[in-house]
């Protein structure tokens, strides 16, 4: 078994801000990542609001320079799925289909996904016309109609995004008003493509082999209406992926996990940083400040336990 004093799981943002801090203290530590490194911010396709880069910067292209700015310090990366995480007395043991990991400490970054809708239709056509990723499947939908669910920050960002190769976008919304940063949504207002199906939720996802129409229903009238759309992208919010603890700690009904400002969470050793926690904003800025954060904190962690 592979002994480290930290095992970090989760390579997105909080994870490599933990391990750079981590490496810089000295630390024995691994972060292990199954992917990809970056998590959702890799998806993202243009960040503006991460202070120091004027003019924004791409979402992988920030998450490569996290991963060359943490190896540069000597962080070990591990690229595993983690499938189980176990207390054994005061430590850990961390179990992918490598080696085992025995660890004093565990930061959990390993951040959310996104939140299916669970309607008729969603599964059967998810990766062939329904998506919850813009970036990544944008392109097959050049001069063709989409959807999107949602009307916080991600749908109206990448409903812009979309606007690039769709024809026309709907932004469909169980409200009158969106939730998205005023900023965000005034841009969206102002792009002709984008025409909003206020008060409206979908009902379902139609088509016989490709996605055709999506059902809406006007919540106010429980009218409904089909929309013909070639492909429909979902982005009504996020889950937390925390199954791994879900024996070790609570979770809220989305699966996030409370954590105080030092990142503790209740189990001495095992700290949570980034989207997996709860908190009131989920952005890479805060992100890497909860990774640096819990990263300085198990190091006295560490340090408390050798006295
Ligand atoms: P969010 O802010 O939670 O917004 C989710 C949206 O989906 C809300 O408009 C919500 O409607 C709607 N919704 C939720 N459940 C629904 C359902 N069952 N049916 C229909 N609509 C539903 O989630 P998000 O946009 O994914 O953002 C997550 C976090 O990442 C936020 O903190 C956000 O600020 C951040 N983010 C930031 C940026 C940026 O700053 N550039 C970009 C992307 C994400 P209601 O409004 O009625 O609740």
């Amino acid at each position: 078994m592979l002994e480290k004093e930290l095992v970090i799981i989760g390579g997105g943002p909080a994870g490599y801000a933990a391990g750079l801090y981590a490496a810089r203290a000295d630390i024995n530590a691994v972060l292990i990542e199954r992917g990809m490194p970056g998590g959702q911010a890799a998806s993202t396709e243009w960040i503006e609001n991460y202070p120091g880069f004027p003019g924004g910067i791409g979402g992988l292209d920030l998450a490569l320079k996290m991963d060359e700015q943490a190896r540069s310090f000597g962080l070990e990366i591990m690229n595993a799925d983690v499938e189980k995480l176990e207390r054994q007395g005061d430590e850990f043991i961390v179990y992918t289909a490598q080696e085992p990991v025995k660890a004093k400490a565990v930061i959990l970054a390993t951040g959310a996904k996104p939140q299916f809708l669970g309607v008729e239709g969603e599964s059967k056509f998810h990766g062939r016309g329904v998506s919850y990723c813009a970036t990544c499947d944008g392109a097959f939908f050049r001069d063709k109609t989409v959807a999107v669910v949602g009307g916080g920050d991600a749908a109206v960002e990448e409903a812009i995004f979309l606007t690039k190769f769709a024809r026309k976008v709907y932004i469909i919304h169980r409200r009158g008003e969106l939730r998205a940063t005023k900023l965000i949504q005034k841009r969206a207002m102002a792009n002709e493509k984008i025409e909003f199906l206020w008060f409206s939720v979908v009902d379902r996802v139609l088509g016989e082999d490709k996605v055709e129409a999506v059902r809406i229903k006007d919540v106010r009238t429980e009218a409904m209406q089909d929309v013909p759309v070639d492909g429909v992208f979902v982005y009504v919010g996020t889950r937390a992926n925390s199954d791994l603890v879900q024996d070790l700690v609570e979770t809220d009904a989305r699966g996030y996990i409370a954590a105080n400002d030092k990142m503790e969470t209740g189990v001495p050793g095992l700290y949570v940083a980034g989207d997996i926690r709860q908190k009131p904003l989920r952005q890479v800025v805060t992100a890497v400040a909860d990774g640096a954060v819990a990263a300085m904190e198990v190091e006295k962690y560490l340090a408390s336990r050798e006295e």
